[in-house]
């Protein structure tokens, strides 16, 4: 391919990156010749009756010199298909310096392919590093409106601080998505989303069900039936891309986003679900749902999925601050042991990350560049034990279901000896924010947990109940935990991390009061948390 032909395809793809790029030719063939700007199959004049953003923009991934945008076309979000003709469309996009567009410093075009669920996936490059930078796209006389991202800080650059916010676990049906506004609204350098981006199950409307023990009447419905194909994916991924709030923190900053269990379905792990279907059929169904998560988030070539595999953990470095690992505690575990079985809870043949992945885990842990290390995963690791009907129990689905893992994890960490590992992830729809020790010995503390709670599900939450006292009376560790919904915000200088446990007094109801239950600082070489 000449140097033309090489810019015209990356324009109009979005790609970037030699081995990606390798990995798409194939699929992308008919674009690297001259006639690529009009495949035969292009819909020549678009025309759409109303605007087909309505699953609005986001960002992602970001790098000291480059960003994803991403963006998908629907004029009818709850159809199969979104209301678009199936044919490849022509989408514009422009980057501007400043949000009033004056000073626009790229535009393009790129396809939004029918075999792609009309997403679009602009990965852009050759940027400045540590600053923000506004985006639109459009479309047959369609815009999106002005969107914000940023880049990440030079590498090695010395920064004073970093702002997160770690959320996750969205049921559409429990709640509105005010944590989502209110995350928009905060001055924040990017969003980790730790996973339960939609939920599959099918909705029940006409059912009264129970929440917390009341009777509860959903929010609002699921469109469709339990998820098993690729439409029905895309479909529920698009319902739940038209709430405003959530498309409001897509729109404002860059999102590192992650897979947990319901992207495909309950507690499923590696090549098995937890119905007991044969494996090769349930790895249909993980593989249409890797792909309707790849067209939904704003990810790089290098998470394209391919064989029914798809690359997700990865890490991201905020200048000599901060070394964001990000897991995937999914795809390469072990199934869930039968927890009354101790030999296998701790059979060192089990594993949640997998060998290569905790191998690359304890590459980067041991990286003496940074001043502090975030691994950014789904499921806790705090061993969180209760009492349940005479016996003391922990969950099979997390970090204690796989206690080799876990062993291997916090000796790793000890044995570096940074002391500057902390650890954020969700999946509980409980805030829990914990120290972490060994389970075999007393080791002393070797880094701390903020467990998220859900951005909606588990609906307005009982707040510290019977539940949180059970556990707080069985696991030493645990600092505090309430069931209330909202998000984690961690302010991150040299020398403290703060993590703020941030709630909502309620969210069936719009405009939820936003607080905060408990802030906890860690001194950077002094594991442990602290009241703040
Ligand atoms: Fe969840
Ligand atoms: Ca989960």
């Amino acid at each position: 391919m000449n140097g033309i032909n090489r810019r015209r395809f990356i324009a109009l793809s979005g790609l970037s990156g030699l081995g990606a790029w390798m990995g798409m030719a194939s699929l992308l063939a008919a674009e690297t010749d001259a006639s690529s700007l009009s495949p035969r199959n292009l819909l020549k004049s678009p025309w759409f009756g109303r605007t087909p953003f309505a699953l609005g923009v986001a960002s992602g991934e970001p790098t000291p010199d480059g960003v994803v945008l991403w963006t998908r076309l629907a004029t009818e979000p709850l159809e199969f298909g979104g209301g678009m003709p199936t044919q490849p469309i022509v989408v514009g996009w422009e980057l501007a310096d400043d949000e009033g567009f004056r000073r626009v410093i790229r535009r393009g075009t790129a396809l939004a392919h029918p075999e792609l669920g009309h997403s679009v996936h602009v990965e852009l490059d050759g940027l400045a590093p540590g600053r923000p930078y506004w985006y639109r796209f459009n479309v047959a006389g369609y815009d999106t409106g002005t969107a914000r991202t940023c880049t990440l800080p030079a590498r090695g650059a010395q920064l004073q601080r970093v702002r997160f916010a770690v959320a996750g676990c969205q049921h559409y049906e429990e709640g509105y998505y005010t944590a989502w506004r209110k995350i928009a609204e905060e001055p924040l350098d990017f969003v980790f989303h730790y996973g339960d981006y939609i939920y599959e199950g099918a909705t029940s409307p006409t059912r009264i069900r129970k929440m917390n023990g009341r009777p509860f009447t959903n929010l609002r419905n699921h469109v469709g039936p339990q998820l098993y194909t690729l439409d029905d994916y895309r479909r529920r991924y698009a319902q739940y891309k038209t709430d405003p709030d959530l498309q409001a923190a897509h729109a404002a900053l860059p999102w590192f986003v992650t897979f947990d269990d319901h992207e495909v379905d309950n507690n499923w792990a590696g090549g098995d679900d937890q119905d007991g279907t044969p494996g090769p059929l349930f790895l249909l169904r993980r593989a249409q749902a890797f792909q309707a998560y790849y067209e939904n988030m704003p990810l790089r070539r290098t998470a394209f999925p391919r064989d029914g595999r798809m690359q997700i953990y990865r890490r991201a470095r905020y200048g000599d601050l901060l070394d964001l690992h990000l897991l995937d505690t999914r795809q390469y575990r072990s199934k869930q042991a039968d927890m009354g079985n101790r030999a296998e809870v701790e059979s060192p043949g089990r594993s949640i990350t997998g060998a290569a992945q905790e191998k690359w885990l304890f590459d980067g842990l041991s990286d003496a560049a940074p001043r502090w290390h975030v691994i950014a995963h789904q499921v806790s690791l705090g061993n969180y034990a209760r009492e349940k009907g005479g016996a003391t129990v922990t969950s099979d689905d997390q970090w204690s279901g796989y206690l080799s893992s876990r062993r291997r994890l916090l000796d790793h960490i000890r044995q570096v000896g940074f002391k500057n590992v902390v650890t954020v992830c969700g999946d509980a729809h409980r805030h829990y924010a914990s120290d972490l020790v060994q389970d075999h010995a007393d080791s002393g503390v070797i880094s701390s947990e903020f467990l998220a709670t859900s951005i909606s599900s588990g609906s307005d939450g009982l707040g510290v109940d019977a539940q949180a006292e059970n556990t707080l009376a069985h696991s030493p560790y645990l600092k505090v935990t309430t069931d209330k919904r909202g998000y984690v915000l961690c302010d991150v200088d040299r020398d403290v991390w703060t993590g703020d446990l941030k709630i909502l007094d309620r969210v069936m109801v719009p405009d939820g009061r936003l607080e905060s239950f408990a802030r906890f600082a860690i001194e950077h070489g002094n594991p442990g948390l602290q009241r703040a």
